[in-house]
């Protein structure tokens, strides 16, 4: 699923004099939102976390594609929930960086987290995990359910425990292709990022290494001399003349 990013920009101030336009408002802001929210097409759900939720009506198609155009709400509605479930894996992360998450919103495609803020490489790497990685936090969880708890009997449980299992690694799948606009495209260039942190940290051991240290004690070996056999033979013979001229 996308994840949105937009750097934050400074608005523009309203002119001094009082001449900024103001929107007529005769009730308590209400009507306005609805307005809003039915120009921007997205319906609020509410918050998590603080974190606005939306969703777009065209969200069912996605969810309709995903089940196979079979009429099973509970599946729907699973669907959504999956989608979530992906979306606040992102947007935990990126809280979790101290970045800003402006809102989840939850479409036809699938959703998007739109956010703002500075984020290292390393750190999209990491928020384009989050979603992956709380989907299969929820497969988890489904399969110690069914294990706890058996089989699912009734139709509606069954439906959800599909979406949450076969749906979801489907859209694991998918969503790891290494292509834009998918999660992919970003999460695998934590290999690259892993790659350049593992050569950082062996140059600054090697750095560490290279440090002036006392150096060693050394000595000083002097080299043999080189004597020749006729040299030697030559020393021999003086040395047992002066032996032998020593006797009587
Ligand atoms: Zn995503």
């Amino acid at each position: 699923m996308r994840r949105q990013e937009r750097i934050k920009t400074r608005s523009p101030r309203p002119p001094a004099n009082g001449s900024a336009r103001s929107i007529p408002c005769q009730d308590d802001g209400a009507t306005q939102r609805w307005v809003a929210m039915l120009q921007s097409g997205y319906l609020s759900l509410g918050r998590i976390r603080g974190i606005p939720v939306r969703a777009h009506p065209l969200i069912l198609l996605g969810a309709l594609f995903f089940t196979g155009f079979r009429f099973e709400p509970a599946a729907w509605l699973g669907f959504v929930a999956l989608i979530l479930t992906h979306e606040l894996g992102h947007a935990l992360v990126i809280k979790r960086y101290g970045l800003h998450v402006e809102s989840i919103d939850l479409h036809a495609f699938g959703g998007a987290t739109r956010w703002a803020g500075y984020a290292t490489g390393w750190q999209r790497a990491v928020i384009a995990w989050g979603g992956v990685v709380a989907q299969v936090g929820l497969l988890l969880l489904t399969l110690g359910i069914v294990a706890v708890i058996g089989t699912p009997r009734s139709v509606l449980f069954a439906e959800l425990v599909s979406v949450f299992t076969v749906t979801n690694l489907w859209l694991i799948g998918l969503n790891l292709l290494p292509f834009p606009p998918l999660d992919g495209a970003t999460a695998w260039k934590i290999v690259r990022e892993l790659r350049d942190r593992w050569s950082s940290l062996r140059l600054s051991a090697a750095s560490r290494r290279s440090e002036p240290r006392p150096a060693p004690r050394t000595y000083r070996v002097e080299p043999r001399p080189r004597v020749s056999p006729e040299e030697a033979a030559r020393i021999a013979r003086a040395f047992e003349d002066a032996i032998r001229g020593g006797r009587p």
